[in-house]
């Protein structure tokens, strides 16, 4: 327990002896703020991410429904909620959108005086304008605040690119476990079951940090396949350990062309004195990690387009989920893309659906026309037009629906020739059943589905009987090997396959 003056000591210890040791449900005297900026910065792409992209989180909303939350409030522990950014994966963060946020999580961190933890909600892969790294820049100045007694946590998503610097402000990491993600609230809890469990046991947790010179899309790091399956598994081990807490793995975001791209390992020691074996474990991961690098290989067939609807069309009575993983929304590409819809016109395709393109204009031209219209348009190709132009099709308008029962906007399905395309009045991707679904739209009757994303997500991943990754040209290119980086480290693997490494830094074994 974190012991602050003589007074709370005799409370504890009188508690204590009374048998009423800290238990579920009754209040102890711990506060814990939480804060989070949580984006996915693609700098490939030639647009700001501005503070109307985020979801801004306040007051109750950020902890109403989380299990983290109620975590916390059953074990009593007084939560400040501050502001939550949460973001999805799109173009770097403007230098004001950040600072924004910042100042408003450092204002409520100034106002709510005394705290004993801080639960940090990030993603790990912010990059911001102007700032090297705007993540070491947060740590800094809330450890200006606070100083450095106070228990800073964060939990992250796997696709982090993560720095020393940024974990040298930190106390306890933790990173989701599974890709594609399904462990979202359970590492956020986690994280918070660490902090309060350092706080009861009066510990200071460090963190050790190694970053791997690799650098992979997250398509060759799916945990449930190995290498990654039995290298993950390793991390419940690790953690299990004495003096240890917590291990995690990243993965890391290869389209954020900066330094610190790429994996890293992190291993939680409960206190400094137990740093030397963090370290130790951390370097045997990191190695296990490297040995197998060769072994980070895509786990889904992939083609070029054109070799993946042939191959659809070669079996017309089943349904190929074809990805256009180079236009991957969820990895902060444009979304408008359009080379997968001339060249399933190109041939002749009977029967596909192309779930969507973003083109809000087409949108409006398809509701002023109405539903059965037939329509000339020219689509997509207006965000991304770096590697897509717009392309003219006539079709008709077979309906407007709606993302939700309530959204505002509305999105147009169009038949042009043998294809049904989605026209999205916004940026998102279709990656569950459920979002066919609110277009009307059954996709196991249909020949090709063609989706913008690059692993297929676990929902469409249980209902699809054949899915083909289609290597296309885009903001979220998959083969990095093609890519032109500026200012990702080198060397490192696979840019130089050859390269020699090995995670020596800290023991000199
Ligand atoms: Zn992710």
């Amino acid at each position: 327990m974190r012991i602050k003056s003589p007074i709370i000591t005799t409370i504890i210890v009188a508690a204590l002896f009374a048998g009423l040791g800290c238990s579920s449900g009754e209040k102890t005297e711990f506060r814990i703020l939480t804060a989070g900026i949580r984006h996915e910065s693609n700098t490939f792409i030639p647009y700001l991410t501005m503070v109307s992209d985020f979801t801004l989180l306040r007051h109750r909303d950020v902890t109403q429904g989380k299990a983290w939350a109620k975590f916390l409030e059953d074990e009593g522990i007084e939560v400040i909620p501050t502001l939550h950014a949460i973001g999805g994966a799109s173009g770097v963060v403007s230098k004001e959108t950040y600072e924004a946020f910042r100042e408003e999580i450092l204002k409520a961190l100034r106002v709510a005086g005394s705290v004993d933890g801080i639960f940090l909600d990030m993603h790990g892969a912010l990059h911001v304008e102007s700032y090297p790294d705007a993540q070491v820049d947060f740590i800094q100045q809330i450890r200006e605040i606070v100083g450095n007694d106070v228990i800073i946590a964060a939990s992250f998503d796997l696709h982090g690119n993560i720095s020393q610097e940024f974990m040298e402000g930190l106390n306890i990491v933790s990173a989701y476990r599974t890709a594609p993600h399904v462990d979202g609230e359970e590492t956020r809890t986690r994280t918070v079951r660490l902090m309060v469990e350092a706080l009861k046991n009066d510990l200071l947790p460090r963190v050790a940090h190694i970053s791997l010179p690799i650098l992979i899309p997250g398509e060759k790091g799916i945990t449930s396949v190995e290498p990654l399956k039995s290298l993950y598994a390793r991390l419940h081990e690790i953690s299990r350990m004495a003096g240890l807490m917590d291990a995690s793995i990243f993965v890391g975001m290869p389209w954020t062309d900066v330094s610190r791209a790429g994996m890293s390992v992190q291993v939680v020691a409960k206190d400094h004195q137990h740093l030397y074996e963090a370290q130790v474990q951390a370097e045997a991961l990191a190695n296990a990690i490297w040995e197998r690098r060769a072994d980070l290989k895509f786990d889904v067939t992939t083609a070029l387009i054109d070799g993946a609807i042939k191959t659809a069309l070669e079996a017309p009575d089943s349904t190929w989920f074809i990805t256009d993983s180079g236009d991957n929304v969820t990895a902060g590409a444009a979304g408008d893309g359009t080379l997968v819809l001339e060249r399933l016109l190109a041939y002749k395709v009977k029967d596909a659906i192309l779930a969507g393109i973003v083109d809000p204009e087409a949108v409006e031209q398809c509701v002023a026309a109405g539903v059965g219209a037939k329509i000339d348009l020219s689509i997509g190709g207006k965000i991304d037009n770096v590697f897509s132009k717009p392309l003219a099709v006539s079709g008709t308008v077979l309906r407007l629906t709606k993302e939700q029962p309530d959204s505002k906007q509305l999105d147009a399905v169009i038949r042009v020739d043998g294809v049904t395309v989605v026209l999205l009045s916004r940026h998102r991707a279709f990656t569950d059943p459920a979002h066919f679904q609110a277009v009307e739209i059954d996709p196991l009757a249909h020949n090709i589905v063609v989706v913008k994303e690059g692993y297929l997500f676990q929902g469409l991943r249980d209902i699809a009987p054949h899915a083909i990754m289609a290597l296309t040209p885009g903001f979220a290119n998959q083969l990095v090997e093609n890519i032109e980086y500026k200012n990702v480290r080198r060397p490192i693997f696979p840019l130089n396959p050859d390269m020699i490494w090995s995670a020596n830094n800290f023991t000199g074994n």
